[in-house]
C-alpha cells in the first residue's frame, strides 16, 4: 500500500524522468510509471507486485541486477551504465534504497554510448591509419569497434580482390579462424552469399536466416557449422564509387536488423573505406618509392630556395658516390664542372616558381672522387617549392659520342688523322700564305707483310711505322694515313727546307727493321713530293701530283723518292688519254699478238711461244704494253683485254695446229686482275673447247705479286686451271719476295727467271749465283725453270749448264707477227 505522500513522490518523479519503477525489499513491482512501462513492453499495473527477476529472468551475473543487490544490501545509492542484451541496448539504472525497497529511474543511453564509443574508436583507428598500421589491423580495430558498439554482433570485412571476382579475407576478429577461411577467395556475384550478393550489386544484403536463404545455398553448411544464423552485408564503396569490400555482421541467432542496428552499421561504413583506401594509396606510393629506389635513373627531390638537394634515390648515391646527406650539404652549384655553370645556372634560374620545367640539360656533376659525370637533366618545381628532378648518366654516351667522332676523322689502325682530316690541315696550312711540301709515302710491297704475318702484325708494323713518322714530323705540319699502305704528310717549306731531307729521314725510319714477336720485318718506301704553290694551290692538286710522283717511283722499282715535275704532268695526262682510246680497242681490232719463241735449252728446239699483246693504236702507232697494261689494269680494262687475248692465243694455235703443226704450246701473260676476276678458268675452257685444243698446249703466266693478293682465290683459281690441264708458269721469278717454300702451295710447273738476273750472266757472280740457286730449288720442288731474255749465247751456255730447262730471248727470236712465227714452225717441223 502506498501512501498519498509516496504517491505524490512518484507522480513528481514520473514528470522529472523519463522511466521509473519502485521495488520493494522482497523484489517486487510497486511501481512502474508509464514511461517505464512502455519501455519494459508491459502494462503498468499488471506489473505491480510481481517479482521483478522472475518476470525478467536475469543471470546472477548481470551488472544491472548486481548493482541492484548491493544497493539493497548496503542501502547505498548507485549508479549503472550496462548493455542489456535483451533490449540490445544501452541503459543508465539509478538506483536509490529506502527502507521500503529501491526506487529506479533508467534511461536509454544508447546513442550517447554509441556516440562515444564511436567517437573514440574512430580517432584511434584514424590515428592508427596515419601511422600506416597495417591494414589487417586497422580492419580488426574497426570490426572490434563495431561489435562493442553492437554487442552480439560478429563482424567480417571481406575485400574485394584485384580482378575484382573474387572476396578476400579483410578482417572477422570474433568469427572462428576456419570461417574466415572459407569465405576468403569466394566468388563475388549474384546469390552468392550475403557478401558476394551485396558486392555484386552494389547494394545492402539482408539474410535474417541462413538455414533457409537461396543466396546461401552454396555456403550454408560452413556457416551454420560455426553456430551462424544470420547476416548481413553491406558493400564498401569508396571516395570514387568503387565497391572496395564488404561490412558484414554476422548473429548467432535468426534475426532482422533493427533501424539503430543498420544506422551504426552506416557508421563503420566510411572509416572501412578511408583505412582501405588509404592502404591502395600506401600501396601506391610503396611502389612509387620502389621505382624511386630501383630505377636507373638518379632522382632527386631539392630544395628551390636553398638550392640543396633533400632526397636523393640510391642510384643517385651510386653514381656520385656522395651519402644523402653529403649530397645535401651544400649548394647543388658546388657540383657542377666550372666550364657546366652556365648551363646549371641558366637551368636554376628558370626553375623559380611551381610548374617552372627544364629538359635536358646536360652538364658534368662532380662525384665524390673527383670524376665527373655526364648527366642530362628533367626537372619541374611541384607545390611548395620542391624540385623534382631525374637525370639520365649520358657518360658513356658522350665518351661513344667523342670516339665516333674520333673515328670518323681517324684511321682505327695508327691513330693517325684520315684523309678528310688531313685535307682540312693541309688547307689550313697554306691558308698560311707560306710554300708548304705535300709528301705521300707509299710502303712497298706491304701486302706481302700481311700475307706472310698476317692482318694482326700488319696493322701492328703500320702503327709502329705512323709513330716513327709522327715523331719526324712536328707542329705546324700534318700526318695521315690514307689508304692501306700510304701516308701523307704536309709541312711548311720554311720549317723544312729540303723536302729531299725529310723524305730521307722518313724512308731512313721506316726501313729501320720492326721486331715484334716472333717476326722481324723490313720495309721500303716510296715517297712522292708536291710542293705549293708550284704543284698547285688546294689540297686535292698537290695530292694528286704527289702521288703521280710516288707512282712514278713505284714503277720504276719503288724504295725511292721523286718531286713531282711537269713532265711527270704529261705523263699523267698522256696516261689518261690513253685510256680514253683504250676501251674498246681490241673490238675496233687495234690489238695483235706478237710471239716469241721458246727453245728447250738442251736441244734448243722450239717448244712454244709466248704470246706478247701489242696495241696498234690509230694515233700513236703500235704501243708498247709495258705502257698501256697499267693503264687497262688502272682501268679495270684486263678482263675484257684478256677474254680476248686468250681467245686469239687459242685462235692462232688451232690454226697452226690446222696446218698440222702440233708440237707446241702457247704461252699467255694473265694480269693479276684477271687471277681475281673470276672469270678466268671458264674463259680458258671455253676458247680450247671452241679451238678443240688439248689444254696442255696452254700455258698461263702469272707474275709472283699475283700469287700475294688474295691468296685463297688465286690458289683456288689455279687448281681449276691445273684441273683442266693447263700448265702455269711463274713470270719474272726472284723480282718480287716470295720465298720457294711459299711457292709450294700453288701448282706451279714452271719458274720463269726474271731477265735482270740473266743479263749479268755469266760474268756477275751474283746473278750467277741466284740462277743457280734458282734452277736448283726448282727441281727440287719438281717446277721446270725457264730463262727469259737470253740475249747472247754465253747466257744462253750458262743457263744450259746449270740446268736451266727452257730458253727464250732476242738470242733465238723477237717477239714477231704470227705470220713470222709461222716459220719457227715450218723450220721445225722442217728440221724434224
Ligand atoms: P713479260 O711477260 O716478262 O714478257 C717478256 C718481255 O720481255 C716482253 O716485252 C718481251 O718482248 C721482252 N723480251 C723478250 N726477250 C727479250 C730479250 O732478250 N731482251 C729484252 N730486253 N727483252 C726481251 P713486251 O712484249 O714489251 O711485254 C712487256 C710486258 O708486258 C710483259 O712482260 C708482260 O708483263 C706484259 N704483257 C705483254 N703481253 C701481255 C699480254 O698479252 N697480257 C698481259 N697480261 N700482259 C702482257
Ligand atoms: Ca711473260
Ligand atoms: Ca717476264
Amino acid at each position: 500500500m502506498q501512501s498519498q505522500e509516496e504517491l505524490e513522490f512518484h507522480r513528481a518523479y514520473d514528470r522529472v524522468t523519463e522511466a521509473y519503477i519502485a521495488l520493494d525489499t522482497s523484489w517486487r513491482y510497486t511501481h512502474v510509471n508509464t514511461v517505464a512501462a512502455r519501455m519494459l513492453g508491459r502494462n503498468a499495473k499488471e506489473l505491480i507486485g510481481r517479482h521483478v527477476w522472475t518476470e525478467f529472468p536475469t543471470p546472477e551475473d548481470d551488472p544491472f541486477r548486481q548493482a541492484y543487490e548491493t544497493a539493497m544490501a548496503e542501502q547505498r545509492a548507485m549508479t549503472v551504465e550496462a548493455f542489456h542484451p535483451p533490449r540490445g541496448r544501452w541503459f543508465e539504472n539509478r538506483i536509490y534504497p529506502s527502507p521500503d525497497g529501491l526506487t529506479v529511474s533508467f534511461l536509454d543511453v544508447t546513442d550517447r554510448r554509441r556516440a562515444e564509443i564511436l567517437a573514440a574508436g574512430q580517432n584511434n583507428i584514424l590515428a592508427e591509419i596515419a601511422t600506416q598500421a597495417p591494414l589487417a589491423d586497422s580492419l580488426r580495430a574497426i570490426a572490434r569497434l563495431h561489435e562493442a558498439l553492437d554487442p552480439g554482433a560478429l563482424c567480417s570485412i571481406l575485400l574485394v580482390d584485384d580482378d575484382r571476382t573474387h572476396v578476400l579475407h579483410g578482417a572477422g576478429p570474433s568469427l572462428p579462424d576456419t570461417f574466415n577461411e572459407a569465405i576468403h577467395g569466394q566468388e563475388i556475384g549474384d546469390a552468392r552469399g550475403s557478401c558476394g550478393t551485396a558486392i555484386f550489386r552494389r547494394e545492402r544484403v539482408v539474410v535474417a536466416e541462413i538455414a533457409t536463404h537461396p543466396y546461401w545455398a552454396g555456403y550454408r553448411d560452413v556457416a551454420l557449422a560455426h553456430g551462424l544464423q544470420a547476416c548481413w552485408s553491406t558493400p564498401v564503396l569508396g571516395s570514387r564509387e568503387q565497391v572496395l569490400g564488404s561490412f558484414a555482421v554476422y548473429y548467432r541467432e535468426k534475426r532482422e536488423p533493427r533501424p539503430d542496428e543498420l544506422e551504426s552499421i552506416e557508421k563503420m561504413l566510411s572509416i572501412t573505406a578511408i583505412a582501405i583506401e588509404s592502404d591502395q594509396m600506401l600501396q601506391h606510393s610503396r611502389e612509387r618509392d620502389y621505382f624511386f629506389d630501383m630505377s636507373m635513373e638518379l632522382y632527386c627531390i631539392y630544395d628551390i630556395r636553398t638550392q640543396r638537394i633533400i632526397q636523393a634515390n640510391p642510384t643517385f648515391t651510386a653514381v656520385t658516390g656522395y651519402s644523402a646527406e653529403e649530397l645535401g650539404s651544400c649548394h647543388f652549384l658546388d657540383f657542377v664542372h666550372p666550364e657546366d655553370l652556365g648551363r646549371a645556372r641558366g637551368a636554376a634560374e628558370v626553375l623559380n616558381a611551381a610548374g617552372m620545367r627544364v629538359e635536358k640539360v646536360v652538364y658534368r656533376f662532380r662525384c665524390k672522387d673527383g670524376s665527373y659525370r655526364w648527366l642530362s637533366w628533367e626537372s619541374i618545381v611541384g607545390p611548395g617549392l620542391l624540385g623534382f628532378a631525374v637525370a639520365h648518366d649520358v657518360t658513356e654516351h658522350r665518351i661513344a659520342e667523342a670516339a665516333l667522332a674520333h673515328a670518323d676523322t681517324h684511321d682505327g689502325v695508327t691513330d693517325l688523322p684520315n684523309r678528310q682530316m688531313f685535307e682540312l690541315a693541309l688547307e689550313s696550312l697554306l691558308e698560311g700564305g707560306e710554300p708548304v711540301w705535300v709528301l705521300l709515302v707509299g710502303l712497298d710491297r706491304f701486302h706481302a707483310v700481311n700475307e706472310s704475318l698476317g692482318h694482326l702484325i700488319g696493322d701492328e708494323v703500320l702503327k709502329i711505322v705512323a709513330d716513327r713518322l709522327a715523331a719526324i714530323v712536328g707542329a705546324r705540319s700534318a700526318i695521315a694515313r690514307f689508304a692501306g699502305d700510304q701516308f701523307a704528310i704536309a709541312i711548311e717549306v720554311q720549317r723544312e727546307p729540303s723536302a729531299e731531307a725529310l723524305a730521307r729521314r722518313v724512308r731512313e725510319a721506316i726501313a729501320h727493321p720492326v721486331e715484334g714477336e716472333g717476326y722481324r720485318t723490313a720495309l721500303t718506301a716510296s715517297v712522292g713530293i708536291a710542293r705549293s704553290p708550284d704543284h698547285g694551290e688546294v689540297p686535292s692538286d698537290l695530292l694528286r701530283r704527289a702521288e703521280a710522283a710516288m707512282d712514278r717511283v713505284k714503277r720504276q722499282g719503288r724504295d725511292d723518292t721523286c718531286l713531282f715535275t711537269r713532265q711527270h704532268m704529261k705523263d699523267v695526262e698522256h696516261r689518261l688519254s690513253i685510256g680514253h682510246r683504250l676501251r674498246g680497242a681490241a673490238g675496233r681490232g687495234e690489238m695483235e699478238l706478237f710471239y716469241q719463241p721458246q727453245l728447250h735449252a738442251g736441244s734448243r728446239e722450239l717448244i712454244g711461244f709466248e704470246a706478247l699483246i701489242r696495241w696498234n693504236d690509230p694515233e700513236r702507232g703500235r704501243v708498247s704494253p709495258l705502257s698501256f697494261i697499267p693503264v687497262a689494269e688502272a682501268l679495270g680494262l684486263m678482263p675484257e683485254l684478256g677474254r680476248w687475248i686468250v681467245g686469239e692465243a687459242c685462235r692462232q694455235a688451232k690454226a697452226w695446229r690446222d696446218e698440222g703443226f702440233d708440237a707446241f704450246a702457247i704461252s699467255i701473260n694473265v694480269s693479276m686482275q684477271e687471277l681475281q676476276s673470276g672469270g678466268l678458268v671458264a674463259q680458258v675452257a671455253d676458247a680450247l673447247d671452241r679451238n678443240g685444243l688439248p689444254p696442255s698446249a696452254l700455258c698461263i703466266e702469272l707474275t709472283e705479286s699475283s700469287l700475294m693478293e688474295n691468296v685463297e682465290r688465286v690458289r683456288g683459281t689455279l687448281s681449276e686451271l691445273k684441273a683442266l690441264g693447263t700448265h702455269i708458269a711463274l713470270d719474272d721469278f726472284g723480282t718480287g719476295y716470295s720465298s720457294l717454300a711459299y711457292l709450294k702451295h700453288f701448282p706451279i710447273d714452271k719458274l720463269k727467271i726474271d731477265q735482270s738476273f740473266v743479263k749479268g750472266l755469266p760474268g756477275d757472280v751474283n746473278d750467277a749465283a741466284i740462277a743457280r740457286t734458282i734452277v736448283a730449288m726448282a727441281h727440287q720442288l719438281e717446277m721446270l725453270v725457264s730463262a727469259e731474255g737470253v740475249e747472247n749465247d754465253a747466257q744462253a751456255t750458262f743457263l744450259t749448264e746449270i740446268g736451266c730447262d727452257e730458253l727464250q730471248g732476242y738470242h733465238f727470236g723477237r717477239p714477231c707477227r704470227a705470220g713470222h712465227a709461222r716459220a719457227w714452225l715450218s723450220g721445225t717441223s722442217a728440221g724434224g
